[in-house]
């Protein structure tokens, strides 16, 4: 192990010389205590190190030692449920080993290599595999089957496997290579984090992530395997349509990387993220979450580290042909780190002092999504889903990090803090919010929920959209101004509000809707407006027709069991019954 020297501390920045051996992106331990660094520019002998500790009490003349190796994950059962810092270090291990303490320079392993898993082979000796391929698994949570992959540079024959109990860093198998070597392999591996790991083919994402939140699935779904934003103004909701997501969503393996501002947010999350249930299977949600959340001890180039390693872990379980998906909370967090340290290095800065590659970082990032063909001789598919939140300055999205955001993800989110104020949850604006994905998984959707779904979709939004145009009208002469058929029309969009997108997540039944349910809600909805519409133009007065009793029904259908849909479909009849009496009373 080569030494350097510091010639320089600023911060979380140090510079070393005598770091000619060194590389770009290698892991450094700074000074005595240790602290872990990573290099991010290297000129001549000089290194430039990003300390993700606390850097002070160093001093210039300090050693530095490189590791010789990139910042990387181990990855191997035992990540499941986990707490970790940004540098992969569990943070229960951390407040054992500190007590109180900020102790810095903490060396602790990520993944325990003691304990004992019960590995169950899936290929036999003579089988042929490559890096990627699966050759067994360990039931590593209730929810989790933890499949053990061949590492990346390996490719031949299984020479031998069993079953039985192994220790991550004892071997479970021998595959010989063509050169008739044999090498051991062990579940546990490891990986850089600024690295992706490799696939095949990265598909078209062609398939929803339902989430069984309305508004989400129907006007703003986000395919398995693409990417999404939403920014969070204060109290809009955030945290709640966060829980949904990681509660709901169509995803087997869920990560969160936490990068809080103040640390009472991440202590949130870090409190309420183990009291969540699986709402499917009743088992807490942790049994299939990995939390990455930065500690108050760290500086905020952690964020940098934990945007990264929470990434790696994500791509990890799509390999093992899983759908994974991923919430970053706040990458504006993580671009104010990118931000700091290009300052500190004298960098050109860029739009509001961001560095000039913001926005090719952040696109890297997002580009870690997707649907594809994992690595190895047999084909699996897997799913990464990322999610991003950010939190630009006074909710302006015109903020650089937003913008460089908006440029690569699908999925817009636009959280509302109107919206909140008027307590109609999810605060999602169906006005200013948008995906791209529509056109990919109009198929799906036409085979899975219904051939007239996208149609209907369209029709619901225009409505929408023609009553946020009469909203000027009547704001200018009035309510009564408007004509028989108008007023029908922002009836019709306050019960798509009200009725249909208006979703309690508190509320047992409301919290979660199938796509067949909430095709049937607002097929009812439509299928109201369209026989009112022909009321209307028989000259019904639209007074009696919006206040016909079976509304109050169609209020009430988002209560309605999953189980009992016919429920909501006969709502239909009593609709035609009760416009049929108004009609009669006004045609004799
Ligand atoms: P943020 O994280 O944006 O500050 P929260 O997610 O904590 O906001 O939401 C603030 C409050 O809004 C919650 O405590 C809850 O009362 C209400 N709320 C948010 N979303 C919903 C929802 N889908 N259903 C019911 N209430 C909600």
């Amino acid at each position: 192990m080569k030494t350097g020297k510091i010639i320089k501390v600023a911060g979380p920045l140090i510079i070393a010389e005598g770091m000619e051996e060194a590389n770009l992106f290698d892991v450094v331990k700074v000074s005595k205590m240790e602290l872990i660094g990573e290099i991010i520019e290297m000129r001549g002998d000089k290194a430039s190190i990003q300390v993700y500790e606390e850097t002070s009490g160093i001093g210039v003349g300090d050693p530095v030692y490189s590791l010789g190796m990139p910042l990387s994950v181990e990855l191997g059962p035992g990540l499941i449920s986990k707490i970790y810092d940004g540098i992969q270090r569990p943070l229960d291990l951390i407040a054992e080993q500190a007590g109180d303490l900020l102790t810095r320079g903490i060396s602790v392993p990520a993944i325990d290599k003691n304990i004992k898993w019960h590995f169950i082979p899936l290929v036999k000796k003579g089988d042929e595999v490559s890096g990627g391929d699966i050759i067994g698994y360990v039931q590593e949570t209730v929810l989790i089957k933890h499949y053990i992959m061949i590492p990346h540079n390996v490719e031949g024959v299984i020479e031998n496997i069993t079953e039985g109990d192994f220790t991550v860093v004892e071997p479970v198998a021998e595959v010989k290579n063509k050169n008739n070597e044999k090498i051991k392999i062990q579940m546990l591996q490891t990986w850089p984090v600024r690295k992706p790991r490799p696939y095949k083919v990265k598909k078209n994402p062609t398939e929803p992530m339902l989430t069984g939140q309305r508004v989400i699935d129907t006007f703003f779904p986000v395919a398995k395997g693409g990417t999404a934003c939403v920014p969070g103004p204060f109290g809009s909701g955030k945290t709640v349509v966060q829980h949904q997501l990681a509660k709901w969503a169509d995803a087997e393996v869920i990560v969160y990387v936490g990068c809080g501002e103040r640390g009472n947010e991440m202590t949130d999350v870090l409190l309420e993220f183990p009291e969540l249930k699986d709402p499917k299977s009743g088992e807490p949600l942790m049994k299939r979450t990995i939390l990455i959340a930065n500690t108050s001890n760290m500086p905020v180039a952690a964020r940098e580290a934990s945007v990264y390693t929470g990434i790696t872990l994500a791509e990890y379980f799509r390999d093992m042909g899983y759908s994974v998906a991923l919430m970053a909370d706040s990458t504006s967090r993580w671009a104010e780190a990118m931000r700091e340290m290009s300052g500190r290095l004298e960098e050109m800065p860029g739009e509001e002092g961001y560095p000039a590659y913001l926005g090719t970082r952040i696109s890297e990032f997002y580009e870690r999504a997707g649907k594809v063909i994992t690595s190895g001789k047999k084909d699996k598919e897997g799913s990464l889903t990322v999610i991003g939140a950010v939190s630009p300055p006074g909710g302006d999205l015109s903020d650089p990090v937003v913008q460089a955001t908006l440029r690569v993800v699908k999925v817009f989110w636009s959280l509302s803090a109107n919206l909140a104020y008027r307590r109609h949850f999810p605060a999602i604006d169906w006005l200013t919010s948008y995906t791209l994905y529509d056109n990919n998984i109009k198929q799906w959707l036409m085979k899975n929920v219904s051939n007239d779904w996208p149609e209907m979709k369209v029709k619901a939004m225009t409505i929408l959209q023609k009553e946020s145009e009469l909203e000027e009208i009547v704001r200018l002469v009035g309510l009564d101004a408007l004509s028989a058929e108008n007023r029908l029309f922002m009836d019709t969009a306050k019960s798509i509000r009200e009725d249909y997108l208006h979703q309690n997540a508190f509320h047992e039944i409301d919290t979660y809707t199938s796509s067949k349910k909430s095709y049937e809600m607002l097929s009812v909805i439509l299928f109201f407006h369209d026989e009112a519409m022909n009321l209307v133009k028989a000259d019904i007065p639209v007074k009696d027709i919006i206040n016909l009793e079976v509304k109050e029904k169609i209020a009430r259908m988002k209560y309605i069991d999953e189980k009992e849909i016919n429920k909501i479909i006969e709502i239909k009849n009593e609709i035609l019954e009760q416009m049929k009496i108004l009609k009669d009373k006004y045609t004799i």
